[in-house]
């Protein structure tokens, strides 16, 4: 180990005993979000859609994706976008706080038990814009993808989707609007492999899923999964999402 690894090494030590991590929703020292306050997080109910992850009473496809298929194979997740985690989300994506990304990315691995929720070849994170890039400073989707790569050992790829202009914000837009709002906005780039899984952070109308799934399923990708935090439900769609 070098000085300067081992000065930098010593310091993180240094700086987590003077400064312990506390959970950032309750205050509890230990870490930035404590088990309690993850296990608040909003559940799906067991029977959900088995294209689009939204509640059912009995297992089977809701009622738009049983008229037609999404061009996507699968949505994985266990978690509803509502409080506490919506705030959550939306103060972790527009407020800086990245240390709040292994809390986050780490409930939602851990909700899978050991095993990664589908084996990908790779994992690909929703791109933002350049420009919305730029305000923003990163891209919410490429952390979690970073993170699930990491666990799981799957290769992360952040430049085979591209945004081609930057599209309005999704707020406030009908199902139609958004499709418009979206059209043409994405290509690709690069060789793809058979199997791959999308990432972001919360799943809305679907409308972005189901585009980047079009243009992945015309690139010859046989199996498309959506990998998301959370799922809005149709009557409670987020303000920034
Ligand atoms: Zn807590
Ligand atoms: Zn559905």
């Amino acid at each position: 180990m070098s000085v300067l690894q081992h000065l930098h090494r010593n310091s993180q030590r240094i700086s987590q005993w003077l400064f312990p991590e506390h959970c950032r929703s309750c205050g509890v020292v230990g870490a930035a979000l404590c088990s309690a306050c993850a296990s608040d997080w909003p559940r799906l109910p067991d029977e959900v859609c088995s294209y689009c992850a939204l509640p059912l009473q009995t297992n089977g496809d809701c009622s738009v994706c049983s008229v037609e298929a999404p061009p996507y194979d699968h949505v994985y997740t266990h978690f509803v976008y509502a409080e506490p985690l919506s705030t959550a989300i939306l103060t972790w994506k527009f407020h800086q706080h990245l240390d709040w990304t292994r809390a986050l990315a780490q409930t939602w691995a851990e909700s899978w038990g050991d095993q990664a929720p589908s084996r990908p070849e790779c994992l690909l994170p929703v791109p933002l814009h350049a420009r919305r890039l730029r305000e923003r400073g990163y891209n919410q989707s490429l952390l979690l993808a970073r993170y699930w790569g990491k666990r799981w050992h799957i290769p992360v790829r952040p430049a085979v989707l591209r945004r081609r202009r930057n599209t309005r914000h999704q707020t406030g837009l009908s199902a139609a609007a958004r499709r418009e709002n979206l059209d043409a906005a994405f290509n690709l780039r690069g060789k793809l492999p058979a199997h791959v899984a999308i990432v972001d952070d919360v799943m809305t109308t679907g409308t972005t899923a189901a585009q980047l799934a079009e243009l992945l399923r015309q690139g010859g990708v046989q199996r498309i999964d959506i990998w998301v935090l959370a799922r809005a439900l149709r009557e409670m769609v987020p303000t920034h999402a």
